[in-house]
């Protein structure tokens, strides 16, 4: 059964649904609670960040395997994690947070530059901005304050501190994977070949398998199953963004839900299983053994060039004509608005690619990148 916010059922006729309100959670736990009186559940997954918490509380109503909402809590919330991770020994950046309501100057006199500054409890690279000096600084936490002032679902608390923390450079990757009882499967390593230097941070490429060597990943899989473990986090799926350099692996981000947008597409597995079912089966208390392809894939979330109208999109055709490329998905409609980072954080499109070697799946995604054209038209806010 799908639990969501809108009026009509997601999925065809034939799917029930149930209509909740995501503001008003005691009244959507009671109306999970009375649809399992009717249809018993196995499972509650929440589907993305802003469900976690609920599927957490319906979950311990009916009494089925859950998360402790005190770590479901703290992948929503940076600054408690950071905190949280820094006393479980995990390697994370230096950080601090920043007091939106006293001065900067007095609070950042002995920072060491370049740093990231960024919301506690936004998604998707919202208002994370790279900085290099203090006069950086406070244009970048104005333009996030600003950010957070649009907000409308926000805690007081949550609007009122930033997080600023030391610049990691090195190799990014981005690790999908499932808990089983605090046992920690990887699914996948994405490699993201593009640096990702700042001052904004927009995902692009994701390729798998990654090229990382052996020991690196091992690493990896040490450093994120020691971070869920200080979470508290037992069960279900773990989106995570790591960095690699000579001085390790560093744990920047993890989040209790599978990936975002429609890259877990890229996830279909030599046992036939794609990331879906081997969350249901999760859910239902099924380990399925991954047996891993030998092919590679990769995603370009596309990149939007430039804030506007979306007037066209030319040179899809082209684009799904080159060799290797599997799909172009175009998410935005034309007509609608596009807000680049760190503002906006929507996806406006990928282009998937299959094939025998990363190389060439990359080489592929670049070629059919390069045929798109995006034709946007000014937009002029009237302000009244
Ligand atoms: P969100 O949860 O909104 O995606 P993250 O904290 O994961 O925000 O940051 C988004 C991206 O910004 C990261 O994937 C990374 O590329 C970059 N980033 C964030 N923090 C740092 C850091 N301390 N050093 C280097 N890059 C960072």
């Amino acid at each position: 059964m799908i639990a969501s916010q809108g009026q009509y059922s997601i999925v065809s006729e034939y799917a029930q649904g149930l209509q909740i309100d995501f503001e008003d959670l005691d009244r959507a736990v009671d109306l999970i609670f009375h649809a399992a009186a009717q249809q018993p559940f196995v499972g509650i997954i929440g589907t993305d960040d802003s469900t976690m918490v609920l599927a957490t509380r319906a979950a311990i109503r009916l009494g089925l395997p859950h998360n402790s909402v005190e770590s479901v809590n703290l992948t929503r919330r940076k600054d408690l994690a950071r905190i949280r991770l820094l006393q479980h020994e995990v390697n994370i950046p230096e950080f601090r947070l920043l007091d939106l309501n006293v001065s900067l100057a007095e609070q950042c006199h002995d920072v060491v530059y370049p740093c990231v500054v960024k919301p506690v409890s936004l998604s998707a690279s919202r208002g994370v901005i790279r900085v290099n000096d203090f006069s950086e600084l406070q244009q970048a936490a104005s333009r996030i304050e600003k950010i957070l002032a649009r907000e409308e679902r926000l805690d007081a608390e949550v609007r009122a501190i930033l997080l600023l923390e030391q610049f990691i450079p090195g190799q990014e990757v981005a690790v999908e994977a499932i808990l089983y009882s605090g046992d920690l499967d990887i699914l996948t390593i994405f490699d993201k070949p593009d640096p990702m230097n700042g001052p904004f941070f927009e995902e692009t490429y994701y390729l798998t398998p990654s090229r990382l060597p052996e020991a690196i990943q091992q690493q990896i899989h040490q450093q994120l199953e020691a971070a869920c473990r200080a979470y508290g986090l037992l069960d279900g799926p773990v989106h995570a963004e790591c960095r690699i350099n000579k001085e390790g692996v560093w744990m920047l981000e993890i989040a209790a839900r599978t990936i975002g947008g429609l890259c877990g597409q890229l996830l279909r597995f030599g046992t036939g299983y794609n990331l879906e079912e081997l969350v249901l089966a999760h859910a239902r208390g099924q380990r399925l053994d991954i047996c891993r392809q030998d092919e590679a894939a990769g995603v370009l979330m596309i990149p939007t060039p430039e804030a506007g109208l979306l007037k066209r999109i030319e040179g899809l055709l082209a684009a799904l004509a080159v060799p290797l490329i599997e799909d172009v998905n175009i998410q935005i409609r034309e007509g609608y608005e596009l807000v680049p980072l760190p503002e906006g954080g929507q996806y406006l499109g990928f282009i998937f690619a299959r094939g025998e070697h990363i190389a060439e799946v990359e080489q592929a995604l670049r070629e059919a990148h390069a045929c798109i054209k995006i034709v946007t038209a000014p937009l002029w806010k009237i302000k009244l």
